[in-house]
């Protein structure tokens, strides 16, 4: 065996000190992002895009320089809840997010296509690298925090996303069924496997307050959320309820003003987290 040089790119050996490959990307030369915070859900229709959307306006509204990478690359659903209709436009340099209304900085699948109705009929490595793109060729400035609409589940394309674009921290977003809280725990448990931090739980859907009677009424179940958040040690939980305000404004482009009160204490735990 010759005389180990410490650099293992140009080593085959498998020796002990052999660290691990690393598959991350470098962000585009004129990006600056402090902050990346993915958001997850083990299944689709639970409110990822809205919490990852409310998180955002929330940050935004504080003075926070705010970004959107929508990884959710065949359901993108963040342009139309922020009400964007502008496209996406490249310089010479790289690929330009689009602002929101309040100046959300937003890159999605949605800003590219000529019809936002057109499916993205695409197999898994196009979609993983389209989302690598969205982090290596577009120019996201002086950003003081990402949030990143994952894919959901937990296949080939999150996958990609995390060995290639450094996550800081996870917010997983559930709803109240017992189908759900396995579902969960597989996103929790590949958190664990990525070796990255899980800020909080997002418990969507977690009940209805009746406005007659002010009685609350557990929709899809009674919540066992503060259980799963114990088991995995995850420190914060935001309950939001079911409210057709929520899903009218994002059918509307209209969530920027109409901030979830709910979501409040999960974006101080984003804002004051530090890897
Ligand atoms: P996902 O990103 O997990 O697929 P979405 O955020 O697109 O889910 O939400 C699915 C649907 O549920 C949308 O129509 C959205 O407006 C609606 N929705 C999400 N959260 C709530 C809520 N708390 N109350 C009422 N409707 C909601």
């Amino acid at each position: 065996m010759s005389e180990c040089t410490h650099d293992c790119s140009t080593c085959s050996q498998n020796c002990s000190e052999r660290k691990p490959e690393s598959f991350l990307e470098a962000p585009h030369k004129l990006s600056n992002i402090k902050k990346v915070i993915a958001v997850v859900s083990g299944k689709g229709g639970v409110g990822k895009s809205t919490v990852t959307t409310q998180l955002a306006c929330h940050t935004q509204a504080k003075g926070l320089k705010t970004a959107i990478l929508d990884a959710d690359i065949t359901g993108p659903s963040i342009p139309k809840m922020l009400g964007i209709t502008d496209k996406a436009y490249g310089t010479e340099d790289g690929l330009l997010p689009v602002k929101s209304n309040t100046g959300i900085d937003v890159m999605s699948v949605n800003l590219l296509l000529d019809d936002e109705t057109a499916p993205v009929v695409w197999r898994g490595p196009v979609i993983g690298g389209t989302v690598k793109q969205f982090w290596t060729d577009v120019i996201w400035e002086n950003e003081d925090i990402m949030f990143i609409d994952m894919p959901p589940g937990t296949g080939d394309v999150p996958l990609t996303v995390f060995q290639s674009i450094p996550v800081d921290g996870i917010v997983i977003v559930t709803s109240p069924q017992q189908l759900v809280s396995m579902i969960v725990k597989k996103a929790a448990n590949m958190a664990k496997m990525m070796n990255i931090p899980i800020i909080g739980i997002v418990e969507n859907m977690s009940y209805f307050q009746c406005p007659d009677c002010n009685g609350i009424h557990h929709i899809f179940g009674e919540s066992n959320i503060e259980e799963i958040a114990a088991e995995y040690g995850i420190k914060h939980v935001a309950k939001l309820p079911i409210n057709p305000e929520t899903s009218k404004k994002s059918d509307e482009g209209l969530s920027e003003y109409n901030l979830n009160p709910f979501i409040e204490s999960m974006v101080e735990a984003v804002i004051d987290y530090e890897k």
